[in-house]
């Protein structure tokens, strides 16, 4: 029988706030958090689907404070449990991991303090559990649920599918009666049925939060000009930190040395890397040391800087799932950030071949790729749909999106200009592909349309074409997009392989025959960084700046210049123990102390985010920053 808490709810809610704001400094909790928690606290299986940001640790990381009894929980990787560590003890939680890198005595310490009943959480990833009678082991303790981190790497419906997820299913055999409770941040309605089968979860009660996140603008616009349309990007976010997600590691070191050239501090994150710059990159993003990572999605998990004003991928990732679990980097702080994917047709192809290559090397189940390609397919439609991004990203996790224009993405925008002339140029465009025979790529059908007298146009004759340099006046780059997005509409295909040819589709013929137009489009010139509902006048995009727009300008700039000198004060708390800058606090917490000025700690523990704890270890030099500046 599950355990259940004795006496009525108020009594669990009076405890859940007592340990909500002794411990963690917050004063109200998030949509869904209350049921979670209550769940934990009572002791009942439950799935928790809340977004990136949603909040997801505290729903576990509570309970154990009010039943007071430990709970397991199961994160796939060491970089995720080993930040949400060094945070709770900051916040004098008392946490601990199992994990490989233990010594032999700090594997000690670890079981005496579990023995002697001191610790609330355990953090283990899902191989470490199954190795050397570690489950055994627990059995002799008292514990009290296991929290499931990550819970869709158990399906391989999923886009992140751990064979080693699987075994936890084996816990419940072990614990029949120890409640679970599993969450993430990414799926699809059949990824959570297969979550409460696979976990074998026991009547669980589900809570599924709002998938939007209104904070983020979306842009979904043609790859023309790769490195000018992402620096163009970052410079909309002045001093803001940024992503930029390619596919391969090629991709993000050439990226970062073309983004350096343009002096934008930036550098390439990817698992070929050795360890020693991984850890360095890593550590200088996380430090506010650097400004632009361009990484593979090997980048990111674990990177809990809540400060990310623009995530762009400069490729088409391979799942919505994935794009949804990317773009939530951004902006986790809820301040509005920007993320931007700048798509090819050419992209849907090459993760085919990526999907089929490791999946032959890897001897991956048949049915496994096939679900990867279909994720792959969805991802695809995504980018290639003129619908409201929020809207339909409501709609790919089963909710319904109650706006008919966001106000935050490139379609509700109109962000995208139709090209004039666009069906002339199609039909340009098509008829060299038929005049070369359909037995070439792009570049070689590109080469002829710009009247390039390459070696291989030469050679062919093709420099005699009618279509010989008809399109000489659009850049290269254009001229690709025009070529993808012909191949999106269905008029072209492109062959995969290692070398693709362009072909006619058969439906080609009704816009040769003008019985259909052909529509191109074309990015519009100076985006904006923030969503319209949210815009400020100038400079970064900030709750403390858009406070400010309502009030007088220079009570906006004051505040502005308090919270960027509260981040340098935060820097310094940081550096000085050692650990990242947004494990002192977020940028809400510094830009309500900007608003708000604290003079005394009484008023600084009002402030959201600020516990007793953080209060009594950084709390005077806070408060003498806002005090020193006060009188500035
Ligand atoms: P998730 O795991 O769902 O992506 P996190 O648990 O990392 O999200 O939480 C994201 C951020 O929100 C963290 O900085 C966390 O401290 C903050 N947070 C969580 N719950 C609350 C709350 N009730 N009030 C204020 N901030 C919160
Ligand atoms: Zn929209």
């Amino acid at each position: 029988m599950p355990r259940r808490a004795q006496g009525p709810n108020e009594s669990v809610d009076a405890s859940i706030a007592k340990a909500l704001v002794g411990t963690f400094g917050l004063t109200s909790l998030r949509p869904l958090q209350r049921e979670a928690m209550l769940a934990g606290v009572e002791g009942r299986d439950a799935l928790v689907v809340l977004p990136t940001g949603g909040g997801k640790s505290l729903c576990y990381q509570l309970p154990p404070l009010v039943t007071g009894k430990l709970t397991v929980v199961v994160s796939p990787l060491i970089a995720l449990m080993k930040d949400q560590l060094d945070g709770l003890r900051l916040l004098g939680y008392p946490a601990a991991a199992a994990h490989g890198n233990l010594t032999p005595a700090e594997k000690r310490q670890l079981w005496r303090e579990l023995q002697g009943d001191s610790l609330r959480l355990l953090f283990v990833a899902p191989e470490r559990l199954f190795l050397d009678g570690f489950v055994a082991q627990l059995t002799s303790l008292d514990v009290g649920a296991f929290a499931i981190d990550e819970a869709h790497c158990i399906s391989q419906w999923g886009h992140d599918f751990r064979p080693d997820y699987r075994r936890l299913a084996d816990l419940r055999a072990v614990f029949p009666n120890v409640p679970f409770q599993a969450f993430t941040a990414t799926a699809t309605p059949r990824v959570r049925e297969d979550i409460v089968q696979q976990l074998r979860l026991h009547e669980p009660e589900v809570h599924v939060g709002t998938f939007d996140r209104p904070n983020l603008t979306y842009r979904v616009l043609p790859r023309v000009e790769l490195v000018d349309q992402v620096a163009e990007a970052i410079e909309r976010h002045p001093d803001a930190a940024a992503i930029v997600y390619c596919i391969s590691r090629k991709d993000t070191e050439a990226l970062a040395e073309s983004l350096r050239k343009r002096r934008i501090d930036a550098r390439a994150y990817h698992a070929g890397l050795d360890a020693k710059e991984r850890t360095q990159v890593s550590e200088r993003f996380r430090d506010e040391r650097l400004r632009v990572v361009v990484a593979t999605v090997a980048f990111g998990m674990g990177i809990d800087r809540g400060d990310v004003r623009l995530v762009v991928h400069a490729a088409l990732p391979k799942s919505v799932e994935g794009y949804q679990q990317e773009t939530g980097r951004a902006g986790r702080d809820g301040l509005p950030s920007e993320c931007l994917l700048l798509y090819s047709a050419a992209d849907a192809a090459k993760w085919r071949q990526i999907m089929e290559r490791s999946a032959a090397e890897s001897g991956v189940a048949p049915d496994v790729l096939q679900a990867q390609l279909a994720l792959l397919f969805e991802m695809q439609r995504f980018a290639n749909r003129p619908q409201c991004r929020h809207s339909m990203l409501s709609r790919y996790f089963g909710q319904d999106y109650p706006h008919d224009d966001c106000g935050a993405c490139d379609v509700c925008l109109e962000e995208l200009e139709s090209v004039p002339a666009a069906h002339v140029i199609a039909q340009k465009i098509l008829s060299a592909v038929v005049r070369t025979g359909q037995r070439y790529g792009m570049r070689h059908v590109l080469d002829v349309l710009r009247g390039s007298r390459t070696q291989n146009v030469v050679d062919r004759g093709h420099d005699a074409i009618p279509t010989f340099g008809l399109l000489k006046d659009f850049s290269a780059s254009t001229l690709a997009s025009f070529v993808d997005q012909l191949i999106d509409a269905g008029d072209l295909v492109r062959t995969d392989g290692e070398y693709p040819i362009l072909q006619l589709a058969p439906v080609a013929r009704e816009v040769l025959s003008s019985e259909r137009q052909a529509v191109l489009v074309l990015p519009k010139r100076a985006l904006e960084a923030a969503p319209q509902r949210t815009r400020r006048k100038k400079g970064r995009a900030t709750a403390a700046a858009a406070v400010a727009v309502r009030g007088d300008d220079s009570t906006a700039e004051m505040s502005q210049e308090l919270f960027d000198h509260l981040r340098a004060v935060r820097r310094e708390l940081a550096h000085s123990i050692g650990m990242p800058p947004y494990i002192v606090c977020n940028d809400a917490t510094l830009e309500e102390m900007a608003a708000a000025r604290p003079k005394t700690t009484a008023q600084l523990l009002d402030v959201k985010g600020m516990g007793h704890k953080k209060v009594e270890s950084f709390g005077a030099r806070f408060l003498a920053a806002i005090a020193e500046f006060g009188s500035a």
